[in-house]
């Protein structure tokens, strides 16, 4: 749930998300399809607790309509409070609590895979995948990046966070994080950039001012548009493709719908080191960027 200035975007911004959730389930291997459900609220116009809800009703009734083609989960602006409006509405929803049979939140599955991604990145980069004493800045503390800062500090990370939000400041001290405002955390010299924000941040204007080796983090879509993994390949940037570092949300659903255990969805989550290494293999040896090497991964799963 989001909100745009017009339903052009929203309507560019959904199906942008909908093609990388279909490269993100086939490179993790899952046999689902790719799918993503947006709700436009509008800009700067805050929803009453009983307009949300029926928001969500009427989300639920669409997704009800498609008849399990599709399934809907939690994501930006959504909790798992939410996903219980859609139950009542409809059975094709995911992320309900576990006393519900569900598997709830799916962010600290997003963030462990995060953390295993940046590990996976900084072995390619740096030649070792821990953590301790790296410096990290990570961008955006909401349900996933909070605890993808969490998990970087206790590995032993020095960390810069940034957020919209200045009530993500008090976060920042408790990690005894350095706290700075979103555009300046684009230029952080750091060992890793770490977006758990929103999507589209990397463009032409952007890429220049990075100050970084590494780029891995959860946020969706984060390239403007996919011409600029070439850009940050010629800049000698590792990007980790977005599609496959947050796949870890993505992981734990499948494995709810295949009857849930926690510990196996771990397991799987963390297997992202492995999958993001065999991309950086591969796009080595082709000459080309992790980005189409991820997505020729995810076109040979596709049509195997
Ligand atoms: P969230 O809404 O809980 O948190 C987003 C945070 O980013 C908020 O704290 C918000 O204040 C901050 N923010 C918004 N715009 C910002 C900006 N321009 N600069 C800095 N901070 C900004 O969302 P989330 O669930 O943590 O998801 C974060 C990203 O990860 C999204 O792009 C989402 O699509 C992606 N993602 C999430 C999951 C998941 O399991 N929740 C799974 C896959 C991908």
């Amino acid at each position: 749930m989001w909100s745009y200035d017009d339903s052009r975007s929203a309507l560019r911004d959904v199906l942008r998300l909908s093609r990388a959730m279909t490269f993100k389930a086939a490179v993790a291997d899952l046999s689902l399809g790719g799918g993503k459900g947006v709700i436009m609220t509008l800009p700067y116009a805050r929803l009453s607790s009983e307009r949300r809800h029926a928001a969500l009703l009427d989300f639920a009734d669409t997704v009800e309509a498609l008849d399990g083609r599709y399934i809907t989960a939690e994501d930006v602006g959504t909790s798992s409070r939410d996903m219980k409006v859609i139950a009542e509405r409809t059975q094709h929803v995911t992320g309900l609590s576990r006393q519900r049979g569900g598997s709830g939140d799916p962010s600290p599955f997003t963030a462990l895979g995060v953390e295993y991604a940046v590990r996976a990145s900084c072995e390619r980069v740096f030649g070792s995948a821990s953590l301790r004493g790296r410096s990290a800045c990570v961008v955006g503390l909401g349900h996933v990046g909070s605890r993808v800062a969490g998990r970087l500090a206790r590995q032993g990370a020095k960390l810069i966070v940034a957020d919209v939000d200045e009530g993500k400041r008090r976060l920042a001290e408790e990690l005894d994080a350095r706290w700075t405002t979103p555009e300046l955390a684009l230029e952080a010299q750091v060992d890793v950039l770490v977006p758990c924000a929103l999507g589209g941040f990397l463009n032409e204007e952007t890429v220049p001012q990075l100050c970084t080796p590494v780029i891995a983090g959860a946020a969706n879509n984060q390239l403007a548009d996919d011409a600029v993994a070439d850009l940050l390949a010629a800049r000698g940037i590792l990007w980790a493709p977005d599609f496959v570092v947050n796949a870890g949300g993505l992981i734990n659903i499948a494995e709810e719908l295949r009857g849930y255990d926690a510990a196996v969805a771990r397991r799987r989550v963390r297997g992202i080191a492995d999958t993001l290494l065999k991309i950086f293999d591969e796009a080595q040896a082709m000459g080309v960027t992790p980005l189409t090497a991820a997505m020729e991964l995810a076109r040979r799963r596709l049509t195997s």
